[in-house]
């Protein structure tokens, strides 16, 4: 007798109606309809081919990039943090799971004498949010130093693909439609780990200086136009400090926006709104969010 082939099991964990605030720097937003936290990456393989076809899927890493609307997402939310984590090193290549924190990264490559990648150390995120925005900071950026990377489809169709598939940009990636990183190849170069452990606090104590630590915020909210600094336009226009709600323009770099009262993801996008509008009106500047924006409105 034939039996039909058996759905192989789950061996992840599915929430439910999630609050997303504890999974965003800016500790706003609704609830997500379910979060699935897969087990690896075959087990990943088998959620996403159980899905409906047109499900909405949003990929969280640290949400440090991240607006999610006070309506939650009504969708499916992956995370990978702490589920797809694993870190090799052979000679100067590197292989990261996509849920890697970019600190960790930092930290393991100077301990193994590779240098290039102390860049990543102040950056709160995942390799997989990383890959996605092509961050960067101090002069060093993400997408430099990939080789390869390994992404995964709706259906759960596994891609190995180079780096050259994708067009890169400042905090731009785009590369083929539906697919998502799990995993990627880094090269960096050969030299000394000392130097590279203290390159990593020389610029974690930089940022110490000119950012806001500590307090809720998305980093930049606006990319820098050409020639010139979203912070620079935005303090020209008197903006530091300017408050909508529990939102409020950083007074330490205005291109920071704080959650410093129980902002709701409404205040802060009405913050962003109200900053663009008022730059355009002042500086004839157009600027564009490099946060990410998503989500229902409540
Ligand atoms: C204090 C502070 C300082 C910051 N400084 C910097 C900086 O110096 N330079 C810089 O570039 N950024 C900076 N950022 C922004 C942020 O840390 C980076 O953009 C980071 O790469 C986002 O990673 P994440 O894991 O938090 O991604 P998330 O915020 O969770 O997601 C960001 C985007 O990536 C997508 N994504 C996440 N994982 C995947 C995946 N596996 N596959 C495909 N898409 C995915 C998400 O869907 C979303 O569109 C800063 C943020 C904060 C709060």
């Amino acid at each position: 007798m034939m039996t039909a082939p058996k759905q192989p099991m789950l061996r992840g964990e599915l929430r439910l109606n999630e609050p997303l605030k504890r999974y965003n720097t800016w500790r706003v937003g609704g609830s997500a309809r379910q979060m699935y936290l897969p087990a690896d990456a075959d087990d990943l393989a088998v959620f996403l081919d159980s899905l409906p076809p047109q499900e909405p899927l949003l990929w969280l890493g640290l949400g440090s990039n991240l607006l999610i609307r006070d309506g939650g997402f009504p969708g499916t939310v992956i995370m990978l943090l702490g589920r797809l984590n694993s870190l090799s090193i052979e000679g100067d290549e590197v292989r990261v799971d996509a849920g890697v924190s970019c600190a960790k990264v930092a930290r393991e490559c100077a301990r193994a004498n590779l240098t290039g990648a102390a860049f990543l150390a102040g950056i709160p995120g995942t390799m997989g949010g990383a890959l996605a925005m092509n961050a960067g900071a101090f002069g060093g950026e993400t997408w430099r130093h990939v080789i390869s990377v390994e992404t995964i489809d709706r259906k759960g169709n596994r891609h190995k693909r180079n780096a050259d598939e994708y067009q890169v940009g400042y905090r731009s990636v785009s590369g083929p439609a539906d697919e998502w990183f799990t995993a990627a190849i880094f090269q960096f170069e050969q030299g000394d780990g000392s130097a590279a452990s203290a390159g990593i606090k020389q610029l974690l104590a930089r940022r110490a200086e000119t950012q806001p630590m500590g307090a809720a915020s998305c980093g930049s909210v606006f990319t820098n136009p050409e020639n010139d600094h979203a912070a620079r336009l935005i303090e020209s226009c008197g903006l530091k400090g300017y408050r909508i709600g529990g939102a409020v323009v950083s007074e330490k770099h205005a291109n920071f926006i704080i959650n410093d009262n129980n902002a709701s993801a409404n205040d802060i996008e009405s913050l962003i709104k109200y900053v663009q509008q008022t730059v355009l009106d002042q500086q004839g500047v157009e600027l564009t969010t490099e946060v990410q924006i998503v989500g229902a409105v409540a």
